[in-house]
């Protein structure tokens, strides 16, 4: 099974300082989600490992992260892709939860889901601690410079064998004519 891991804001969509907190600031990045259709069709497994701690702060319910969801769903099944499942930490910066990146608990919960090893599972994100959770986990960070990739990039900080591309796009060209 070809299973990959993405972060959400700032990969799929745009992301935002004060939170994407519903389905009308939820915007596609360009070419994002044609890029997680190319991999639906090409038969891998896209899953999503999304930090949403506006849920703790009281931001948005779990009704609302759902409408937002079943908004990218939508959008994405016109071209054709899907997503095969959403892991989220509701959690706080505060609640010591062991999901919320850069802890690797949701990467971790997403092996036993699908009962494999991550040795080689591709995880997309564009902050730093996607890359430490998807390092800690065992998976191959890749880095896109799209949301706060830039800013992550030039930290100086990457985990050793962290992959960079411009965006989800070029990523995937890179993959499926690999
Ligand atoms: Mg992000
Ligand atoms: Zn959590």
């Amino acid at each position: 099974m070809k299973l990959v891991i993405l972060d959400r804001d700032g990969v799929i969509n745009h992301d935002s300082p004060s939170f994407v907190k519903n389905p009308a600031e939820w915007v596609a990045l360009p070419g994002s989600l044609e890029a997680i259709a190319r991999l639906s069709q090409a038969g891998w497994r896209v899953v999503i490992a999304s930090n949403q701690s506006g849920l703790a702060r009281g931001l948005f319910n779990m009704e609302t992260l759902n409408a937002i969801h079943a908004k990218m769903r939508t959008e994405l099944a016109q071209l054709g892709g899907h997503v095969d499942s959403i892991f989220i930490c509701p959690h706080g910066p505060d609640d010591n939860c062991q999901c919320r990146k850069p802890k690797p608990g949701m990467y971790l919960d997403i092996a036993r889901r699908y009962d494999v090893s991550l040795k080689n599972v591709p995880a997309v994100g564009d902050s730093l601690r996607d890359l430490q959770a998807a390092a800690e986990a065992g998976c191959t960070p890749w880095l896109v410079l799209t949301g706060n990739g830039l800013k992550t990039r030039d930290s100086g900080e990457l985990p050793p064998g962290t992959q960079v591309a411009d965006d989800l796009a070029r990523i995937v060209d890179r993959w499926l004519e690999a």
